[in-house]
């Protein structure tokens, strides 16, 4: 097992910076997600952490001992390529064993270890099938079984399910979370998928153009977006903004939308100049009562809730509604905001307030 502190690495290649200086660290035993829209920095992120780029500047350190600069074969790391590169002329286990026999480790331990593999990923009755006739999830269970087989520290993966069906993909995603909760070594998990990643991460770091918006728990980033950009990219819909100017409503914890006085949390007394509330769609209620006004424009069923998609002065809100509420489209209604679950924004820096 292993934990990796990420401090103030940057890459550059030539007059490109890929990665901007980013910190962060990775607990002994985490399901750890990189997540961000692609080109990001992600999979350089990955491949700086595994050896295979060398960061311009910043350190890695691996279980307290400083590695940036060294080569993938030191590190101790097993990176879990495209998950169907398999050796097609190789049977299962020759595939599993294969890191294993290059390094030179004695027949019966191979065997051992082998076969310890395809017990932890259930597949000891195919070891002799040749892997050409495997059906995906088999292949996939043998590209794991050979990470898996070298007991490392740690487990990398680039965006592992990306080229399988949606079905298939969710059913892999549950196996490779039961997998590393019954291993528990250490595993970082590429994905542009923000669903992906707060379903199987314990901890996600949203990466935008090279630079870390956001570190934490999957519940803390979806419901305190550190920037505008986390707010849009994680939940869908996303975190509605409505765009305000000036300073919070005299008497404090309150914002003047429109004329209408929408309560917020206390520690944002301070805030002023061009500013964005922002409410999950989820968090918003339809009460006729609401100062707040909004026209229903569209609206989206998905079974028991549904999307209505509101016209207001701020332009359109998105709010999550039980699918029994009857919502016309063109009639207009009150939006209640809830105080304690909203997020102001700078609207200039992108950044939360808090
Ligand atoms: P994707 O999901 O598309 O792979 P990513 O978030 O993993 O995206 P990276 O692959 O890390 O992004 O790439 C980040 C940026 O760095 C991209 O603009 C990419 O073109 C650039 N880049 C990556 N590797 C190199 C390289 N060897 N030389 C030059 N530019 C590179």
């Amino acid at each position: 097992m292993a934990r990796i502190e990420i401090r103030n690495v940057r890459k550059e290649f030539g007059a490109f910076t890929a990665v901007q200086s980013s910190s962060f660290v990775i607990e002994d035993g985490e399901f750890f997600m990189l997540l961000g829209p692609s080109g990001c920095g992600k999979t350089t992120t990955l491949r700086m952490i595994a050896g295979l780029e060398l960061p311009t500047s910043g350190e890695i350190f691996i279980d307290g001992e400083e590695v940036g600069q060294r080569p993938a074969s030191q590190r101790d790391i097993a990176f879990v390529f495209q998950m169907f590169a398999l050796y097609p002329h190789l049977n299962v286990r020759k595939n599993i064993a294969y890191p294993l026999v290059s390094q030179g480790m004695k027949r019966a331990e191979v065997r051992a270890k082998v076969e310890e593999a395809a017990r932890i990923l259930g597949i000891a009755d195919i070891l002799d099938r040749p892997v050409g006739g495997l059906a995906g999830g088999d292949r996939q269970r043998v590209a794991l079984g050979r990470a898996i087989v070298r007991d490392p520290k740690c487990f990398l993966m680039d965006e592992p399910l990306g080229a399988l069906d949606a079905e298939f993909r969710e059913h892999m995603a549950e196996e490779l979370r039961a997998l590393h909760d019954r291993m528990g070594a250490t595993t970082i998990y590429v994905t542009h998928d923000q669903l992906e990643a707060m379903q199987m991460g314990d901890k996600i770091v949203v990466m935008n153009h090279g630079v870390v918006e956001q570190f934490g728990v999957p519940q803390e980033i979806y419901d305190w977006p550190a920037t505008m950009f986390v707010a849009n990219f994680i939940g869908s819909p996303p975190m509605n903004a409505l765009p305000f100017d000036g300073a919070l409503a005299q008497g404090g914890c309150a914002v003047d939308l429109g004329g209408a006085r929408i309560p917020v949390p206390e520690s944002l007394e301070a805030a002023s100049g061009a500013l964005a509330l922002g409410a999950r769609p989820e968090h918003v209620r339809l009460s006729d009562a609401a100062p707040y006004r909004g026209r229903v424009t569209a609206t989206e069923y998905l079974g028991t809730t549904q999307i209505v998609t509101f016209d207001t002065a701020q332009g359109p809100v998105k709010v999550r509604a039980p699918s029994d509420q009857v919502v016309r489209e063109g009639e207009t209604t009150g939006l209640d905001f809830d105080a304690r679950t909203l997020t102001v924004f700078n609207a200039s820096t992108g950044r939360a307030l808090r």
